[in-house]
């Protein structure tokens, strides 16, 4: 199969750590309000959920509970669906970042190193990744490795040479973050290419913030790599109209795949492509 053959994984990512009701009323924020937006996406061609939970004043939280609360009404509505933790959490501890893995979601984040955010240090000191990376292994739940600074890549390379993540490795770009990196297309071919080299056989998605969202999702689908969209990382389907639904972004990423001589990928088709354990 060629690389663009390859169906094309979407992953929605329904709700994240800062849009409010108040930036767009779609974004799902309470358990019940993720489980039908997830759902949603889900009959749109998302294949991958990725997951943070909110407290009830919709200020993002680790809260084990509710993350279980969350991945049981998936499991229940949105059979086959893959469940994917977010363990970010900017100023939390890392023990509570941590908690919900103890969950078993199928996959998690992992980010691999420290970056500036907009406003606050994103700190991943080398033992908590070792350590996440580590809980992960033990629990089988497949890390989706987040990078948001190139040396993040190089490090994701480092954990692979000591046994703490295996093959086939899941990589994520992200882009488009004030302070970190930028949307450019020449980063993703650096990125792809590095990919290759350092982490061979690696699946990868480009993800990126706001308008360059749709952009992001392009790139990835001409290189052969998996798309992300949802409300996390954009509010607007265009500019100037706030997106109705998660499900709105997931059916354009879908119907993008065909541009690009790709098609979305089933559920089957995902967990094998990531090598995730089954349902
Ligand atoms: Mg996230």
């Amino acid at each position: 199969m060629t690389a663009n053959g390859t169906p094309a994984i979407i992953t929605v990512a329904i709700t994240g750590a800062i849009p409010t009701t108040r930036d767009n009323p779609a974004v799902p924020v309470t358990p019940a309000q993720q489980v039908e937006s997830a759902h949603e996406a889900f009959e749109a061609g998302a294949t991958v959920c990725h997951i943070h939970v909110r407290d009830s004043d919709q200020r993002p939280s680790s809260d084990p509970g509710r993350f279980a609360v969350v991945q049981d009404g998936l499991r229940r509505h949105c059979p086959g669906m893959i469940v994917q933790f977010s363990t970010g959490g900017r100023g939390r501890a890392h023990a509570e970042r941590a908690g919900p893995l103890r969950l078993r979601p199928e996959m998690a984040s992992l980010a691999t190193g420290s970056v500036n955010f907009p406003e606050q240090v994103y700190d991943n000191p080398p033992d908590v990744v070792e350590d996440f990376a580590g809980t992960m292994l033990e629990l089988e739940i497949k890390p989706e490795i987040e990078v948001f600074d190139l040396a993040m890549l190089y490090a994701a390379a480092g954990l692979l040479e000591r046994g703490l993540i295996r093959m086939p490795v899941h990589v994520q770009l992200v882009l488009g973050i004030r302070n970190a990196l930028p949307a450019r297309e020449a980063l993703v071919d650096f990125f792809a290419a590095e990919l290759a080299e350092v982490l061979p056989g690696a699946t990868w998605t480009c993800a990126a913030i706001g308008r360059s969202q749709l952009d992001a999702n392009r790139w990835s689908l001409a290189r052969g790599g998996h798309v992300r969209t949802g409300l996390e990382d954009n509010l607007y389907f265009e500019r100037g109209r706030l997106a109705r639904s998660n499900a709105e972004l997931v059916a354009r990423a879908a119907d993008l795949c065909a541009e690009y001589g790709r098609r979305p990928a089933g559920q089957e088709e995902a967990r094998a492509l990531l090598g995730v354990r089954g349902g």
